[in-house]
């Protein structure tokens, strides 16, 4: 496969120039290589170039760890130089990228590369909710590409956007529950605490119905993997209708997820059942971390 090859199926499944693109990717599944790692990080920034043009922005999850707050010791600190956990894609971004704008979140920043760069970056940081860029590419009417991703664990990005706008993001059992630590604009070394968790996306391909009734989404082949390419407004919409009128829909399918099932939101008086039967066995997962 090359990259021209690439650039051909990425045009077919309806990315243009001038796109605000948001891309999460598994560039494995994808399977285009060239000669070593770093050269096909740079193709791959090289790829996204030629599709979006100049007048084009792509948004790339650059995001980094967190930890258990009480728990666990560590002296990590977010800068815009730390190293993402987020995979190959936020690499290329983060060290091939020349002019490349990464937000400054301490745990959810984003890089952007493009036209719309400093307008995502600029509400991308620890004063502003964790989701903010994902409202700035809606906004701008951007699309989604899940590169390689498009299966039961993963979503559009519109879903957290969503959550967030319904404050769902802050009533999650796990709010508070992880910190990090950053440097603010003086230089001083802050602690911040993750207050919004956005949680499980197991369950919420099964709203791909609606998004393939509004057209909303194009599923086509990139390399050798399936991909989605999502119209961000479109599925915003859909999801926002499925979170407020039947949230029950996107839990997903292990039943001691404690995001979709111990959330009276998604699980109605589920909940309570959940718990009863969940907390014994998390009660010994806990005890036997603190004394192993
Ligand atoms: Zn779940």
């Amino acid at each position: 496969m090359s990259k021209s090859q690439v650039i051909e199926q990425l045009q077919a499944l309806g990315v243009n120039k001038g796109d605000t693109l948001f891309v999460a990717a598994d560039l494995m599944k994808v399977g285009y290589f060239n000669r070593s790692i770093d050269q096909t990080l740079k193709d791959w920034v090289d790829i996204f170039q030629e599709l979006l043009g100049d007048t084009g922005t792509i948004v790339v999850p650059t995001y980094s760890p967190q930890f258990l707050r009480f728990f666990q010791k560590y002296d990590f600190v977010f800068t815009a130089d730390t190293a993402s956990d987020s995979g190959s894609l936020a690499k290329a971004y983060l060290n091939f990228s020349p002019g490349a704008l990464r937000g400054r979140h301490p745990t959810n920043s984003c890089t952007s590369k493009g036209f719309h760069s400093e307008k995502i970056a600029a509400s991308d940081g620890p004063e502003f909710p964790k989701y903010s860029p994902y409202a700035k590419v809606v906004e701008l009417g951007g699309k989604n590409l899940m590169l390689g991703i498009v299966d039961e664990r993963n979503c559009p990005f519109t879903y957290h956007h969503v959550q967030e706008s319904l404050g769902h993001t802050k009533t999650h059992p796990f709010s508070r529950l992880f910190e990090t630590s950053y440097l603010d604009a003086s230089g001083e070394k802050k602690k911040y605490i993750v207050k919004e968790v956005g949680g499980c996306t197991g369950g919420v391909h099964k709203a791909w119905g609606y998004h393939l009734a509004k057209e909303a989404v194009k599923f086509g082949k990139v390399g050798r993997s399936l991909s989605a390419l999502v119209d961000a407004k479109k599925s915003a919409e859909i999801l926002y209708k499925v979170m407020t009128e039947n949230p029950h829909l996107i839990k997903c399918d292990n039943r001691s997820c404690i995001s979709c099932y111990g959330r009276f939101r998604y699980n109605g008086a589920g909940a309570i059942w959940f718990y009863a039967r969940e907390f014994p066995i998390l009660l010994g997962k806990v005890l036997r971390r603190l004394f192993k």
